[in-house]
């Protein structure tokens, strides 16, 4: 069996909130390890969206979000955190005052205090129910754009009706060779303006409207699509000539093993006191998208601020008896800067 790593505070998640934990935790000079299921830090910011501007990060007019996950991380560096990714926490079990967490592959933290920013969760795209769909999964089945020029010629059917599916219609209309957008109905749940800008797209010809269809079939060779197969509700069918399918029906959020840790929580949310973000389990705090509390909103400033919060509780845990002279980050700067 593996080392145990020893640690003040194990953060499990290092998507934006996750990571801005680091720093608020190193700010009190509590160090941190942090653990991922994806292999890369960056969360939903990195896995389902790098590519798109965010508008709403305070003293960032526009950042796209790969860009904010980079700042982030030069942000904690000076911090040093120990980060294990690619490693799903699989178990959260009490030793006495502390806590014990291990991963599927049998990496354990040893952690006075534990931070829960796991978001949605165990995240993965709603999968449509295609048969053989796992075949072309990765080759030219994608849930997510990592890079639009990865389309760049290609002829590409975007399916469903919401922000995703319009905006990435909207963003691949001017890469793709061919781009059709396929929907079960003709009315949309997206932004109005972007459904503007679809339909001006789709009078010019620039976006071919498959309305009212749905996915029924693929057709190819070798994990390479040919063709998607669709139809209406009355059983007519349209062959679209394709050699990238990209299905965007939301995010399947499921807590995964987090249900199991004995944490109050709803069917995806951990509950929290608003206050500190403390969990029904002393010692364990929960932050960002995955906590809940009357009036939540789910933003990435609002993971920041709660992230603050969580840090100046966990602080007495480390130092009982020590009062937290509170300090603005002018005023003591940060270590190594
Ligand atoms: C298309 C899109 C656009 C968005 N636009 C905006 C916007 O403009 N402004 C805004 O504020 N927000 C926006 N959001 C929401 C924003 O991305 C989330 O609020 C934010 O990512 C939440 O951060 P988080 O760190 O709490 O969780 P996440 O980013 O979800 O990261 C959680 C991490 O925890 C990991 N994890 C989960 N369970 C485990 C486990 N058991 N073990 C190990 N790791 C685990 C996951 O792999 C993941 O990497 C958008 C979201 C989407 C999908």
């Amino acid at each position: 069996m593996s080392a145990v790593h020893e640690t003040d505070v194990a953060i499990i998640g290092a998507g934006p909130v996750g990571l801005f934990a680091v720093f608020e935790c190193g700010m009190l000079g509590m160090r941190c390890h942090v653990v991922d299921a994806l292999d890369t830090t960056g969360g939903q910011c990195a896995a389902l969206y790098p590519e798109k501007p965010i508008y709403d990060i305070p003293g960032y007019p526009r950042i796209d979000a790969a860009e904010l996950i980079v700042r982030l991380e030069e942000q904690i560096a000076p911090f040093k955190p120990a980060c294990h990714l690619g490693r799903q926490v699989e178990k959260l079990t009490p030793q006495g005052e502390r806590w014990l967490v291990e991963t599927a592959d049998g990496t354990r933290i040893d952690a006075r205090a534990v931070i829960v920013a796991a978001g949605v969760g165990a995240f993965g795209p709603n999968r449509p129910p295609l048969p053989g769909i796992a075949a072309y999964e990765g080759r030219s089945v994608f849930y997510l754009v990592k890079r639009r020029e990865d389309f760049r010629g290609k002829r590409v059917v975007v399916a469903g009706g919401g922000d995703s599916a319009v905006d990435w219609a909207l963003s691949l209309a001017d890469v793709a060779a061919h781009l059709y957008l396929v929907h079960r109905r003709g009315k949309f749940r997206a932004a109005p303006e972007s459904v503007a800008r679809l339909e001006a797209l789709a009078a010019s010809g620039a976006v071919e409207m498959v309305v009212p269809y749905q996915l029924a079939g693929l057709e190819g060779a070798a994990g390479q699509l040919e063709a998607v197969i669709v139809s209406t509700l009355d059983g007519q069918t349209r062959r679209l000539d394709a050699d990238v399918l990209l299905p965007f029906f939301g995010l399947a959020m499921n807590l995964g093993p987090i249900a199991k840790w004995g944490l109050d929580h709803d069917r995806s949310h951990i509950l929290v006191d608003p206050a500190s973000c403390a969990s029904s389990a002393a010692g364990v705090f929960a932050i960002g998208d995955i906590a809940h509390y009357p009036g939540k909103l789910k933003l990435i400033l609002t993971g920041f601020a709660e992230a603050a919060m969580a840090a100046h509780a966990i602080y007495p845990l480390l130092h009982p008896g020590q009062a937290l002279h509170f300090e603005y980050s002018t005023t003591k700067g940060v270590p190594g800067l």
